[in-house]
């Protein structure tokens, strides 16, 4: 990052040239607290767009073990309502019959998630 003499630099965010607090020895890379909260809104984003993968593999792994383990001691439509099935009402007790627990646990899921990429794309 460029710096001037008397310390001055950039600020990240709003490129405002900035005195830097001395406490921070050169970690402070923003102006003000708004733009400190905006490079920390980038950088979440970043994160998050980055680990959207595992995120949504974590979330039907456990979703999927957890099917399994209600599914053991109650029956198939015990296990949809406990999970309180969302947007898409399917034929749960069929899916579950015809293929079990675990596919009907995804095709659940790959239906909400074309609903929900449908709704994204149709917005303007
Ligand atoms: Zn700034």
């Amino acid at each position: 990052m460029a710096k001037n003499s008397r310390g001055k630099r950039p600020c990240s965010i709003c490129r405002k040239w900035f005195q830097p607090d001395v406490r921070q020895k050169g970690r402070q890379k923003t102006c003000s607290p708004a733009c400190r909260k905006e490079l920390h809104r980038r950088q979440c984003e970043n994160l998050n767009r980055k680990n959207k993968a595992d995120y949504k593999n974590n979330y039907l792994t456990k979703k999927l073990e957890k099917a399994e383990i209600e599914f053991t001691s109650n029956s198939a439509s015990a296990v949809i309502s406990l999970q309180r099935q969302t947007k898409p009402v399917l034929p749960m007790d069929v899916i579950v019959a015809e293929y079990g627990i675990k596919p009907a646990v995804i095709i659940q899921y790959l239906a909400s998630q074309i609903i929900t990429h449908g709704r994204i794309y149709k917005s303007p």
